[in-house]
């Protein structure tokens, strides 16, 4: 199929005009585009009706970078709902607001290599292994629910919408069927409440991560928010602070072990890049201190990851020099500094 680049790229919203690394992006996500539009391999998730629903064969692209420049290609500015990848955010806001040691009394950060939605606990801490899987995302929401009281989730939509850079909002069919139809999570949630991971009732915490889940994201807003943890926690398009210099650490680290669920491996080996995935087909990925990648493909691989998407970050990464171990990638700019390493 050919398509006319023009018509893919819909153009650069830029705060300092366009450098030339953003002309370079766009021609490359362009072509991604296009490479990858025909490929229907995968299948739309289907655990609750609302999701088997939409359509599978949106598409969009969006990297944003850390000047504030947007690149977009296709369904872009397509909404749905952020699932997954909202647990990033809600370890962001749980470790700017208590710390790290207190986040991880609640959770570890091992990867688990058992599916997102396992009924688990680590047998040595009997905590979740990590909050990337439903169960430690479901840790942090407890104790999102303990520490913020009642309006918790309106706290979380306020610091999901500032990194995102636009006010959010929940896609009201998709809670009420997260929550209708949620008896694995509930189920995660007794267990977690068993083992005293959080004391208030498992019916507010689940309310509250059915919520975080259905918020409705684009491609844009993912690239955005993954260009504020890029960008040392600001916000690129609103220089806004939003998230805390080692929460971002942190939340890389996690991000880059844990965020791809059992395919975290394979995609540390292909990608190199800290990202998070959700079951409604986005994928955020971070390139630190440079730019935020967001893809929209709701066809998902049996790990639950975009497969468009995932093709997308391994092209951009191996395009861009985007792995983290590249060669053309040097360890310490302070070493750098001194002189001794060319
Ligand atoms: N709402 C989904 C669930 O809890 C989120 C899972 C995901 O995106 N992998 O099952």
């Amino acid at each position: 199929m050919t398509v006319e680049l023009s018509s893919l790229v819909q153009g650069v919203v830029a705060s300092y005009g366009e450098s030339a690394a953003s002309v370079m992006i766009q021609s490359i996500v362009a072509r991604l585009y296009e490479q990858q539009l025909g490929n229907d391999e995968g299948a739309v998730a289907d655990y609750i009706p609302e999701l088997g629903k939409v359509d599978p064969d949106q598409f969009g692209i969006a990297v944003a970078l850390e000047t504030g420049e947007l690149i977009t290609a296709g369904d872009a500015a397509n909404e749905f709902t952020i699932q997954s990848v909202s647990k990033a955010l809600t370890l962001a806001i749980l470790l700017d607001l208590v710390g790290r040691a207190e986040t991880y009394r609640a959770v570890g950060v091992q990867p688990s290599g058992d599916p997102f939605n396992s009924i688990t606990l680590d047998p040595r801490t009997n905590r979740p292994f990590n909050p990337m899987v439903n169960a430690g995302a479901i840790a942090i929401a407890g104790r999102l629910r303990e520490n913020l009281g009642p309006s918790a989730f309106e706290q979380v939509l306020v610091r999901m919408s500032e990194a995102a850079g636009r006010e959010l909002r929940v896609d009201q069919n998709v809670f009420e069927s997260e929550r209708d139809t949620g008896h694995r999570n509930r189920a995660i949630g007794h267990l977690l409440r068993a083992a005293e991971v959080f004391t208030v009732p498992v019916d507010e915490v689940l309310d509250l991560y059915f919520r975080q889940c259905s918020v409705l994201v684009t491609a844009t807003d993912l690239a955005v928010m993954g260009a504020t943890l890029a960008n040392i926690g600001a916000n690129p398009l609103t220089r806004r602070e939003v998230f805390g210099m080692e929460t971002v650490r942190e939340t890389l680290s996690v991000m880059f072990t844990c965020g791809m669920y059992d395919g975290a491996g394979d995609w540390a080996c292909q990608v190199g890049l800290p990202a998070k995935s959700g079951v409604g087909g986005g994928i955020m990925g971070v390139v630190n201190r440079q730019l935020g990648i967001g893809v929209l493909s709701p066809r998902l691989d049996p790990a639950g990851n975009s497969v468009r998407g995932k093709l997308c970050c391994i092209g951009l990464a191996e395009e861009l020099g985007l792995h983290a171990f590249d060669s053309t990638n040097s360890g310490s700019n302070f070493l750098r500094g001194m002189g001794d390493f060319n």
